[in-house]
């Protein structure tokens, strides 16, 4: 259990300035959608016993939502490092008495950590380059070859038997869809692709991967321009 879990006042990552973690929960509470997410806290624990990640990690909603609601600039900063991505994103903690938003709040702190290149998120989004990738590019992430236990330690076992069964997978999921070139496999047509693309870049999520990792965004980068000026000339 962590020192403010049990109800201390910890300084947590004393090495980092205060200004920089001041700064960093500046930018989050200047999201629009933050005053939206945040109304409070009862601490009546509603939103754990609905929360997935609760049951499997040491992660808690309810800390997500104090720690914003008291301004405790220290557990946010350590929320940032530590907690954003056991959050699977589902949402069941908005039966909040209070309505409250954890899981909206934690996208907004992924942002956030993400547009300041974050030693840590970049080291945590490593293993899932080949899925942002795949879906980016292709519209779809299917792919057995992506399992691979070395970039999926914290699945345990499990990765590693899919990856012994590595014969059967592909053979349910052909390995052509690496490629997104089969039509065994779901496949995103171009005009889609087209949308999907201008969406992304008018969105500024594009531009978002070059902080946590450059080659890939220059891979994506390329690879959308190319498409979309050819669309264009379509046209
Ligand atoms: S969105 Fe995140 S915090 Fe909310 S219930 Fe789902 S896993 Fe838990
Ligand atoms: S359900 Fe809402 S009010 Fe209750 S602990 Fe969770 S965030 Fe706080």
């Amino acid at each position: 259990m962590r020192a403010w879990e049990a109800g201390k006042q910890a300084d947590c990552y004393p090495h980092v300035a205060r200004e920089e973690k001041e700064r960093l929960f500046r930018e989050i509470k200047d999201d629009e959608r933050y005053t939206d997410y945040l109304y409070g806290c009862y601490e009546c624990g509603i939103c754990v016993s609905a929360c997935p990640s609760a049951r499997f990690y040491n992660y808690s909603p309810r800390v997500i939502a104090q720690a914003m609601a008291r301004e405790d600039t220290d557990r946010v900063y350590e929320i940032l490092i530590e907690d954003i991505w056991n959050c699977a994103q589902c949402f069941s903690c908005t039966r909040c008495p209070r309505q409250n938003n954890p899981g909206g709040l934690v996208s907004i702190i992924r942002e956030v950590a993400v547009r300041n290149g974050i030693q840590e998120t970049r080291d945590v989004l490593q293993g899932y380059s080949r899925v942002i990738y795949k879906v980016m590019l292709k519209g779809n992430q299917v792919s057995p070859d992506m399992l691979q236990p070395e970039f999926f330690a914290d699945w345990g076992t499990w990765v590693e038997g899919f990856t012994k069964n590595m014969r059967e997978w592909r053979r349910a999921i052909p390995l052509e869809s690496l490629r997104g070139v089969t039509d065994a496999s779901w496949r995103t047509d171009h005009k889609t692709l087209v949308e999907l693309y201008t969406i992304w870049f008018e969105t500024g999520n594009v531009e978002l991967i070059r902080e946590v990792d450059e080659g890939l965004y220059e891979l994506l980068k390329n690879t959308m321009e190319e498409e979309l000026e050819d669309a264009e000339d379509e046209d």
